[in-house]
């Protein structure tokens, strides 16, 4: 029989909605170590370095020199939809920063073990909190560190059984597209430091990413994937209308990054690094006409008006809603044919010239 004859609809049990809720903000290792990565930019790190143990299996920490948490924001610190950087709708607009839905800090309690140590310039030491699976503080203690905030989550999806058993299966592709994140942000992040490291089993830590935060985006290509392969790549520049600009590095058209699709594509809108599977298309359509047996490698940034991009549309805030994709997208194509064209003069392209 029908198994909702004669029974009575209830609520579910908050703990296991929270539960829910979370693990569609937190997919994966990487956006797990990404929300805290952005956290830490929001708060102006000049310095972030993320530690791994068991590739990020066992815990993952990220400890940076920002601005630190003041201690009247402790008790709230991990509840749902509490966030210090949105005050009402409207600034949704107007967004500048990575975080603003207060659900980060939250979702990672409900789905692992959450302690965070913190200190502001304020602070002469400082605290370390321990927050249970629904975001309460459970023991603070004093502790000695730098101004800045360290986040620890150990044994992330620990409290979703079916999720935790994949996770440690899959871990090293985990820890693959976590290394690609990270990238992501060594290549845009300016001023920024980042180090990643990662101990496994018996062996000492070892360095998995190193940057020095220099200035341009140049500087960055070359720390994360070398000279020569810089040599491969042409500055682009495309202007789509008086608010839109398309910035970054392209192959060159006899200089592919090889078969591998995507693996060295790397998108950004106004600095946040984004999944961006249309534009990902069409570069690697136009590419083909240059050069057809290699994917070309794409290190691009989209400036956008705040006010026309949403961020909001999925959880994990990896796809990013233009209100005028369609537009984009031709004067994206226009420009690609241009520059991949056998004629090309050159890479940077002026729709109103
Ligand atoms: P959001 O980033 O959307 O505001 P989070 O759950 O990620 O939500 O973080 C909640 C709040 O905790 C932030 O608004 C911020 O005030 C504070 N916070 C989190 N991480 C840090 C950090 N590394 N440094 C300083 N403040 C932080
Ligand atoms: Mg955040």
């Amino acid at each position: 029989s029908p198994v909702n004859a004669g029974t009575t609809i209830k609520p579910i049990n908050k703990g296991v909605v929270h539960r829910i809720c979370a693990g569609q903000v937190i997919l994966d290792l990487s956006s797990a170590v990404k929300e805290l990565v952005e956290n830490s930019l929001d708060a102006g790190a000049t310095s972030i370095e993320i530690a791994l143990k068991e590739y990020g299996e066992e815990s993952f920490q990220v400890i940076d020199n920002g601005s630190g948490i003041s201690p009247n924001n402790f008790k709230v610190l991990a509840l749902k939809h509490h966030t210090s950087k949105l005050a009402d709708f409207p600034d949704l607009q107007s967004l500048t920063t990575f975080g603003f839905r207060g659900e980060a800090l939250s979702s990672l309690c409900a789905l692992g073990d959450l302690t965070v140590e913190t200190r502001t310039k304020n602070e002469a030491v400082a605290t370390h909190l321990t927050f249970d699976h629904s975001g309460q503080v459970t023991a603070e203690r004093k502790t000695a560190r730098q101004i800045g905030t360290t986040v620890t989550v150990k044994k992330l999806f620990s409290s979703l059984p079916v999720r935790s058993k994949e996770f440690r299966r899959n871990i090293r592709k985990e820890y693959g597209k976590l290394i690609s994140l990270l990238n992501a942000y060594a290549l845009i992040a300016k001023g920024v430091r980042l180090l990643c490291t990662n101990s496994a089993g018996r062996s000492s830590k070892s360095i998995v990413l190193k940057t020095q935060g220099s200035g341009s985006l140049k500087d960055n290509i070359i720390t994360v994937f070398g000279m020569s392969t810089f040599t491969c790549l042409e500055p682009v520049s495309i202007c789509i209308s008086e608010t839109c600009k398309v910035d970054g590095f392209l192959s060159k058209s006899g200089y592919g990054s090889g078969r591998n699709l995507g693996d060295r594509q790397f998108f950004f809108v106004n600095g946040r690094p984004a999944d961006m599977p249309k534009v990902s298309k069409l570069v690697n359509e136009l590419y083909k006409g240059a050069n057809s047996k290699q994917y070309p490698i794409a290190i691009v940034d989209f400036t956008v008006p705040t006010r026309s991009c949403d961020v909001n549309v999925a959880p994990d805030k990896r796809k990013i809603f233009f209100s005028d994709e369609g537009s984009i997208l031709l004067s994206l194509r226009e420009a690609l044919e241009k520059i991949y064209s056998p004629s090309h003069a050159s890479y940077t392209v002026n729709k109103f010239r």
